[in-house]
C-alpha cells in the first residue's frame, strides 16, 4: 500500500468516522500526550461524547494509555497525568468537566 493511499484512508477516517477536519485530527494524533509515543496514536474524547469535537475535548493517546483511561482502575491516574501535562502548556484550560 502506498503512503498516499494510507494518507487517504486516514483522511477518510478522520472526516467520516471521527467527524473532525483531518488537519485537526493529524495535530491531535501527532503523539501520545502522556508518553510521547508517536507510532500509533488514537483519538480520545475526554467527555466520551464523540460529537463534542472542541479542541479541549480531544486528546491523542497511545494504545496503552488509551486503554488505561477507559479502565476503571487506571482512569484517575491517567487523568491526573493529562492535567499535569496540559497545565504546563495552557494553564487557562478548564477541567471542570472531569
Ligand atoms: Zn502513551
Ligand atoms: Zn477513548
Amino acid at each position: 500500500m502506498s503512503i498516499h493511499r494510507i494518507e487517504q484512508i486516514k483522511k477518510h477516517n478522520a472526516e467520516v468516522y471521527h467527524n473532525i477536519p483531518y488537519d485537526l485530527y493529524k495535530k491531535i494524533t501527532e503523539k501520545c500526550l502522556i508518553c510521547g509515543f508517536n507510532s500509533i496514536v488514537e483519538l480520545h474524547h475526554m467527555d466520551e461524547n464523540h460529537s463534542n469535537i472542541s479542541g479541549d475535548n480531544l486528546v491523542g493517546l497511545c494504545p496503552n494509555h488509551h486503554a488505561m483511561i477507559h479502565h476503571r482502575d487506571f482512569r484517575d491516574e491517567i487523568l491526573k497525568k493529562l492535567i499535569a501535562q496540559d497545565s504546563t502548556k495552557k494553564s487557562e484550560t478548564d477541567f471542570s468537566y472531569i
